[in-house]
């Protein structure tokens, strides 16, 4: 009997890949990390990179943290210095989903806080470092097309929704 393994889109930076804004590594739980990586599971991609963003480039916040706004063009991504990043934003998040649709994948684990990638938070667009509880704009897209998506502080979830998944419990 064939074995259908579920893949997993994960934020690039938390495989320690060098994307984030200011070019720093962001670490996840080690081994459960190797162990998915061995097993052919994991899908990387940083959409800010993907849309077109350099490493390092300015941090970036949505208006009111409201990823789903800004998919919708009613809430602006600006850097701290004003620029809009709308564009590289919204076109990074769309090329994660097509990367998601493409392997046909259930469910994501992103970073947790960032206005792409945040799922339980994001910042408020302030730069004083407040939190909303919003989804990023990734997160957000990913989301709207029926893609489960858990924060890197869920692991435990993700775990359980991936062995449902592969019992067969979440079609
Ligand atoms: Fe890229 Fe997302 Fe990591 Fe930010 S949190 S560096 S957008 S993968």
């Amino acid at each position: 009997m064939e074995n259908h393994l579920q893949k997993i889109l994960v934020s690039a930076c938390l495989l320690g890949q060098r994307v984030r804004y200011d070019g720093r590594r962001c670490l996840g739980t080690q081994d459960l990390w190797q162990r998915w990586e061995k097993e052919g599971r994991l899908v990387p991609i940083c959409p800010e990179v993907a849309g077109g963003l350099p490493v390092p480039r300015p941090p970036a916040e949505i208006e009111e943290g409201d990823g789903v706004g800004a998919l919708a063009g009613r809430r602006s991504i600006l850097t701290n210095t004003g620029v809009s990043v709308a564009e590289p934003f919204l076109y990074g998040a769309r090329k994660a989903l097509a990367l998601a649709t493409h392997h046909q994948i259930k469910m994501a684990i992103l970073k947790e806080k960032s206005p792409s990638c945040g799922v339980l938070s994001t910042y408020d667009g302030s730069f004083r470092g407040r939190l909303t509880n919003n989804m990023g704009v990734t997160a957000a897209l990913l989301h709207a097309y029926g893609i489960k998506v858990f924060s890197d502080t869920e692991l435990e979830k993700a775990i359980v929704f991936l062995q449902g998944l592969e019992d067969g419990q979440h079609s």
